[in-house]
């Protein structure tokens, strides 16, 4: 089939793509692991634009609860595979891509076979064991992979993995434990949500492929939609990484001084995602007396609505330049609003050298909740 079929004309014409970005499109293959809330939109869109090869990796059954969410699936669709429907839908969208499958999990034991034939990516996961199984796949192999994540009315896209940049682990080096993050089952999500996110990862995915525009390469885009408010935070290779920082020592061979002025892994406080205090803790530590300081990440706007006594506002987004002023050797608290972007902001200091710093879970929520109910939630 030629790049120059008909259903493609409204993108070959658009200046800065053209004939040579749908013949890339046409020779990509890519990985789409998940075909839920964020495969759905990720998969329909990139076999409609011509992506010539999809696999797509899912083991569930299409349940009724999925239906508010998950376009690639019908009602009459309940009970089957969501494999098997996914591939009939996408080539009915184009039946010009071929469309293999994988019926099953991605594991820190498969991820680098199911990596190995594709050129990109799609985490579409929702669970930590899977994102981190990918990620160390991706870097080892050098394929780069598009991350999306959703909770709530709020979500997140990144591109990890690629020669230069970052993976997902110089974010958050280790998975955290166990139930501590709420599932969308158990938290809810807007169906709107991850249709939107799942649209990033294939605008990311495009972009990345073709070589057009500037992916979000060392970017990490947080998307509020309840209040539509976007944030883009750097995320730079970590040098304590221990995934990539064994990377840039194979791949700098001859150049060793640019590894050698690394910091040494040994040396670095890899301190666990699970270095979090609770609001309770924290409201104990300041009666007390104790010597530290309270980072408030949020906005502005949510600072004036609910605040703790004497915290210190420091909006995520300014936290890369404010932090030159802060002490690497003090202890700090970290908060926002439930506790998404103050862990982000603790492993971003943990990863700049500072080694006491701990996530006030719950975030201002849990103040309000347990310690003082005069502060308002919002
Ligand atoms: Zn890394």
């Amino acid at each position: 089939m030629s790049v120059f079929d008909a259903r493609y004309s409204r993108q070959l014409v658009l200046k800065g793509f053209g004939p040579e970005s749908q013949e890339r499109l046409g020779a990509a293959r890519v990985l789409i692991v998940g075909v839920g809330g964020l495969g759905s939109p990720a998969s329909m869109y990139l076999a409609a634009a011509g992506v010539g090869h999809l696999t797509l990796v899912d083991q569930d059954v299409v349940d009724v609860t999925n239906l508010h969410r998950q376009l690639l699936y019908s009602t009459p669709d309940v009970g089957r595979s969501k494999i098997a429907v996914a591939r009939e839908r996408l080539e009915a969208i184009n039946p010009t891509i071929t469309v293999a499958t994988h019926d099953g999990k991605i594991t820190a034991e498969n991820a680098a076979g199911l990596v190995a034939p594709h050129d990109l990516v799609i985490d579409a996961t929702d669970n930590f064991p899977a994102r981190y199984a990918i990620n160390d796949a991706c870097v080892r192999a050098g394929i780069p992979f598009v991350y999306g994540s959703v909770a709530r009315f709020e979500g997140q896209v990144s591109v990890f993995a690629t020669a230069d940049g970052p993976c997902y682990r110089c974010l958050f080096p280790e998975p955290p434990p166990l139930g501590t993050v709420p599932t969308c089952a158990e938290e809810g999500v807007l169906g709107v949500v991850p249709g939107i996110l799942g649209l990033y990862q294939a605008t990311e995915a495009i972009k990345v492929l073709t070589g057009i525009g500037t992916p979000l390469i060392g970017r990490l885009l947080m998307l509020d939609l309840l209040e539509h408010q976007t944030q883009i935070i750097r995320v730079a290779r970590r040098a304590t990484c221990a995934l990539c920082h064994s990377r840039s020592a194979e791949s700098a061979a001859g150049a060793s001084a640019s590894a050698a002025s690394l910091p040494q892994p040994e040396s670095a406080p890899m301190s666990a995602p699970s270095a979090d205090i609770t609001a309770t803790e924290v409201a104990a530590r300041l009666a007390a007396g104790d010597a530290f300081m309270v980072i408030d990440v949020r906005e502005p706007w949510e600072f004036d609505v609910a605040s703790i006594a004497n915290s210190t506002l420091i909006p995520l987004s300014t936290m890369p330049t404010a932090s030159a002023r802060l002490d690497k050797d003090a202890e700090y608290v970290v908060l926002c609003h439930h506790g998404m972007r103050s862990a982000m902001a603790a492993n971003w200091l943990r990863g700049q050298g500072f080694t006491r710093v701990l996530n006030m879970v719950g975030g201002i929520d849990a103040w309000s909740l347990d310690v003082d109910p005069a502060v308002p939630q919002y």
